[in-house]
């Protein structure tokens, strides 16, 4: 059998037992058609089923979170941990709180996780989790106790050792403060390293909060300026306006973009002027406002209702940092009509399989999202190197480390595509250097 056929012959696997879990499949689907090089030039891989076994998660779990509202009533949502792959590491990965979760979603996270970590050179497995709960409109109690609910059931799987959760969407530092107290108490230990994430006061890193952004920008900067560009002068637009959006907007300001738009899931913002991004963060950290809020204090701001308009605004560079499949087909080819250079992506799989041809057919520098925003998961890693310390690194010391790490990235993505004859195809050589050290772990541990 040879590569294509091995992998088709996955692929259909998997299709026929995750029937209808269409983020899963559409993930899995993107890697293994990139790997077909690997198992031509390296049957053994094939020999020893490493396809068929990274594709099933080691554990699965799902449960019940009930919690009282503020009106006395109880609400029940579900939650989720998907343990994929602990082959270089404990499990890591963020817990999501939003109401579209459902388990094929976590699984497409928890997948792309397991080569993300990877990536990093650090020794994380690939894990994800989370729940349907939308924490939009709930009061800070409620978050509390529906926090302190979904740990008194996520507590019994999870250790420092074991499989170490952080945030994602709708899950930040508010929420990472009550799951830590919530575990503390049941567990009777001090085990800082349980979660990433943490404050400052309790454990948590320099540089976490800006990670993923900033990692986004030093990955894009160090794209572009192996191809004779840099940031200085792009003009940026960015999806979203959460964690990742702020940081990646603060990063590419700093080094000489203009940021000409953000989002939020109503509507984004158009700044002429360029993003304010302290009035982003005023908003969206202090208040949890919405993005609409800034032409109040930018009144030459337009704001419009809908959020993929934003992908009509004429850029350099786009980065989609807000959820995934947010670039289809026909606004990557806008952003193509319109000049775009590159693409890097901040959010998790935010362009569909059909988008990635249209960069690639048009030569638009792509920077993918396992590679590209794997600086929060890195600066995680950082966190749980401190916390068995018990020291803790300056932020510059944890930024330079970042720099570094995402420096790298760029550099393996870029050998590991030539080497395996797509020069330049980031993708490609992203998903190959990932996959090839989980790969050669669970060869030297036996059929585990
Ligand atoms: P946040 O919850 O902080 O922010 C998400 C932002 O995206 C919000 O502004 C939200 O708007 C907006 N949003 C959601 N859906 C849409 C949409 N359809 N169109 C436009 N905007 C939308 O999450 P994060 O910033 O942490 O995560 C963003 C992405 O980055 C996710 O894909 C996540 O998996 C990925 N990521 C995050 C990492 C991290 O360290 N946080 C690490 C690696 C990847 P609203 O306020 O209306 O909900």
């Amino acid at each position: 059998m040879n590569g294509k056929e091995y992998v088709n012959k996955v692929l259909d696997e998997v299709k026929k037992e995750n029937e209808g879990q269409h983020e899963f499949l559409q993930a899995v689907e993107e890697v293994l058609e990139t790997l077909i090089p690997v198992f031509d030039k390296n049957p053994k891989y094939m020999e020893e089923g490493i396809l068929e076994r990274i594709v099933e998660p080691e554990r699965q779990i799902m449960f019940r979170v009930p919690w009282i509202d503020d009106n006395g009533k109880v609400r029940v949502n579900r939650g989720y941990r998907i343990q994929f792959n602990s082959a270089i590491g404990p499990y890591k990965g963020g817990l999501r709180f939003h109401p579209t979760v459902n388990l094929s979603i976590i699984k497409f996270l928890g997948f792309e996780q397991i080569f993300k970590n990877s990536l990093t050179g650090l020794p994380i497995g690939g894990g994800k989790g989370g729940s349907n709960f939308d924490p939009k409109g709930k009061s800070d109690r409620e978050i509390m106790r529906f926090c302190q609910s979904f740990m008194s059931e996520l507590y019994k799987h999870i250790g420092e050792n074991i499989d170490v959760p952080a945030g994602d969407i709708g899950v930040g530092g508010r929420e990472i403060g009550y799951l830590f107290g919530q575990y503390k108490k049941i567990a009777s230990s001090y085990d800082a390293g349980v979660l990433t994430g943490k404050g400052l006061t309790f454990g948590g890193s320099l540089v976490r909060t800006e990670a993923t952004g900033y990692g986004l920008v030093y990955f894009v900067e160090e794209m572009l300026k192996s191809n004779g560009m840099d940031m200085d002068g792009m003009k940026v637009l960015v999806s979203g306006s959460g964690n990742v959006a702020i940081y990646a907007m603060e990063k590419a300001k700093q080094l000489g973009a203009k940021v000409l738009a953000c989002s939020d899931s109503n509507g984004f913002i158009y700044d002429k002027n360029g993003i304010d991004v302290q009035t982003v963060k005023n908003i969206k950290e202090v208040n949890r406002g919405r993005i609409s809020e800034y032409i109040k204090y930018h009144p030459s701001a337009e704001y419009h209702e809908g959020c993929n308009g934003i992908w009509n605004i004429p850029c350099d560079v786009a980065l989609p940092c807000a959820t995934q499949n947010e670039i289809d087909k026909e606004a990557a080819l806008t952003l193509v009509k319109n000049g775009v250079k590159a693409v890097g992506e901040g959010a998790n799989m935010p362009s569909t399989l059909e988008a990635v041809e249209v960069y690639f057919a048009n030569n638009v520098l792509f920077a993918p999202a396992k590679a590209s925003n794997a600086g929060g998961v890195a600066v995680s890693a950082l966190e749980m190197s401190q916390n068995s310390m018990r020291m803790n690194w300056t932020f510059e010391e944890v930024d330079k480390k970042l720099k570094d790490i995402m420096v790298n990235i760029h550099s393996k993505s870029v050998a590991t595509a030539e080497e395996y004859g797509f020069k330049g195809n980031l993708l490609v050589g992203a998903n190959i250097a990932g996959f090839l050290k989980v790969a050669d772990a669970m060869m030297y541990q036996g059929i585990v």
